[in-house]
This record gives structure tokens, sequence and C-alpha cells, in this order.
């Protein structure tokens, strides 16, 4: 089977973590920091690293202090993580419909959603294209709310010529393996404010305070620390730092091939009348996480098991995120959002990573060439 998705292990990632495994730390030592240095100087902001994506997200809404009955507004085109780590902290989760094109959050559906409860927009990037972060970012500062950014896929891509992890209030990643580069499991958050990121940072280190011009109980003794809000453990271990570094080394080649598998799937695919490629706005330059085509509703699922039974590994994302029966109980139903709906309805994933062969890449096409509707 040609995964739709898949991680790249080279020789110097596995030198990385041998060494990283015969050195004196497993988890939390040096190369915490160096692999959240080498983050900052990639995105463009200060970062640092935690155990997942959705890890990050769950960091990200605790920084920007997320409270019960807080409304938080999302595209329905993501996986569910986006909107799971805010309910679980006790949020509304709000829908604004996504564009036609991109299948990104619609900066035109967000104003009307927002009440004084509004306490963030989170724009999705969505197949590692960049939202319209720019008029997002023009609704969330008249309302002097936060813009958080989920690009779990969009690592590696930059908007207006700024990096993707620089322009949100807060940037959340994932290092899945699927994902741009992998450290196993793995994510980060990145902002260019310093006291959100250093919120996020408590929170994913357990809230410990230890620096003493902190302390609420500074005569304990030098072995003290002490907790001042809740947090939890999301430290993203030495070793699999080790692999991060080594992998964010590879990026640039990974891009590079995921650009060249993208335009060689747009250019075979303009040949063929039912498939609807994906389209890049000028003012980006994406590193494709996914490839994202349109076929007819009404054949999408033979297409699917077609592909699939020639050992082609399509993939459908997302099911709308409102269409999870977890939000049937809160009135959300079929309907709700129609141009989400009508996206996944005909979308499928093509197989795109590093990994790739020209055979496998001529395979896809052949494939879709053999179809006749
Ligand atoms: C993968 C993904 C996440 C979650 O990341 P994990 O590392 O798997 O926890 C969150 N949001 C989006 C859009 C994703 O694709």
């Amino acid at each position: 089977m040609i995964p739709y998705g898949r991680h790249s292990i080279d020789d110097s990632d596995i030198e990385a973590v041998i060494e990283a495994l015969k050195s004196d730390w497993l988890t939390t030592g040096p190369l915490v920091e160096k692999f959240e240095r080498s983050l900052e100087n990639f995105v463009g902001a200060p970062t640092i690293s935690v155990t997942s994506g959705t890890a990050a997200l769950h960091c990200a809404y605790s920084a920007i202090g997320v409270k019960p009955g807080d409304e938080i507004i999302t595209p329905p085109i993501t996986f569910i993580a986006t909107q799971a780590t805010a309910a679980v902290m006790g949020a509304k989760i709000v829908f604004a419909d996504v564009q036609e094109d991109t299948a990104n959050i619609n900066p035109g559906a967000v104003e009307a959603l927002i009440t004084n409860r509004t306490k963030a927009v989170v724009a999705v990037d969505y197949a590692g294209h960049p939202a319209d972060l720019d008029e997002l970012r023009m609704i969330t500062n008249k309302y002097g709310i936060y813009l958080i950014e989920d690009a779990a896929h969009s690592i590696g891509s930059s908007y207006k010529n700024r990096p993707v992890g620089s322009i949100a209030d807060l940037t959340t990643f994932s290092f899945f393996p699927t994902k741009n580069f992998t450290t196993a499991e793995g994510g980060a958050i990145s902002s260019p404010n310093p006291e959100l990121l250093e919120r996020a940072r408590k929170f994913s280190r357990q809230g410990l305070i230890r620096e003493p011009e902190n302390l609420l109980l500074p005569g304990e003794g030098p072995w003290h620390q002490e907790v001042h809000e809740f947090g939890l453990n999301y430290r993203l271990p030495d070793v699999l730092c080790a692999l991060g570094i080594s992998q964010l080394n590879r990026l640039a080649s990974f891009k590079q091939r995921r650009r060249e598998i993208f335009d060689f799937y747009s250019n075979a695919f303009s040949k063929i009348d039912f498939i609807r490629t994906p389209i890049e706005k000028e003012f980006v330059d994406s590193n494709w996480h996914l490839y994202p085509v349109r076929v007819p509703q009404s054949h999408r699922s033979d297409i699917y098991k077609l592909l699939r039974s020639q050992g082609i590994g399509v993939q459908v994302n997302y099911l709308p995120a409102h269409l999870h029966p977890v939000f049937a109980s809160k009135g959300l139903k079929r309907g709700d959002f129609p141009v989400a709906e009508s996206f996944y309805a005909s979308e499928l994933s093509l197989p795109i990573s590093f990994v790739l062969t020209e055979d496998d890449l001529n395979r896809v096409v052949e494939t879709f060439e053999s179809i006749v509707l």
C-alpha cells in the first residue's frame, strides 16, 4: 500500500537518537533547549516543545486562561483535537464555516459569531495552506480576543513572507509521524508574546515555579519548588528532541519533495475533468502536508474503494468536527455548515510524503486516468 503520509528516518536521525540514549539524560536535558532554539530560529518566534499537537493545543488554551463557558470559534474542517482540548476545559465550541477553496476558516463568517464570552478564534492551516491570518487578526484585535493557529499541518509554510509560528498569539505544531517532520509523538507551541509562552510552558511542566524572585514560600530551602496554578506533564524527552533536531535539519528537503509531488499531481490532474486540484493563494508558500483533491460527491466512495483496492492509500480529511456524535447533544447537525460538509463529501487526500518514488506517483496518476465515471 502506498501510504497517504509517511515519515522518513535516515541514518543521521538514527545516529542522533543513539547519541542521546548514550548520554546522561533521557528526559529533560540539554537537547530540549537545543531543539527549542532550533524551532525558534525556524518559525521566527520563541518556542517550547511538548509531547503532542494535542498537548500543544491544551497548553495554548491554558495560556489564554480558557474557563468554563468561554467561547472558542473554530472551523469544522480539522482533526477533533482542535476542539477537544478546549471542550475538556469547559469551553463552548462555536463553529465558523470554511472557505470554499482552501477549506480554511472563513473570516467573513467569524465576526457575526463573536459575543462577550468569546475568548479566541482558532485558525487551522488545512493541508499546510495558511489561513487568512491578516483578516482574522483584524477581527481579533477589534474585539480584544486571541488568535490561535493550529499549525499541525503547516510547519515550514509562510504567509506574506512571514513564517507560520511568528504570526498568531499562539501557534501549535504536531510532530506525529504523518506530519511534516516527526519526533514519533511530539508537538510545540510558539508565540511572539513572552508572557503567553511562559504560561504555556509552566502548564506543560506541572505548574512548578523555581525562580527565587517568584516564590510565595521563599524560606523553605534550596530544594524548594512550588505551584501557584495547576499544570500537567507534557515534557518532550531529550531522546525525542534529538530526533526533532535531526529531522528539522531535513525539513527543507522534505518541503521541496512535497512541493515536487504537489506540482506533479497538479499538472497530471489538470488533464482529468472530474478532479478538482487544490489552490494556493499567491501570498502564501505552503509546506504541503496533504494533497486534497475533490471528486464528484456521488463517486467519492467508489473512487476511494477502487484506489485502496489498487494499493493506493487514500484518506478523507476530515469528517466536519460538528458532525461527531459528541456534538449532537449540543444541537449541532448536518446542514449547519454547508461549505464544510460539501468539501468533506467530495474530498480525497492522495499520497504525499518524502518517501514516495516516481513509480508510486505514476501509479496514482495512472489509476485515476483509468477511471471512467
Ligand atoms: C495531528 C493534528 C492535531 C493533533 O496532533 P497530535 O500530535 O496527533 O496530538 C491537531 N490538529 C490538527 C489539525 C492535526 O492534524
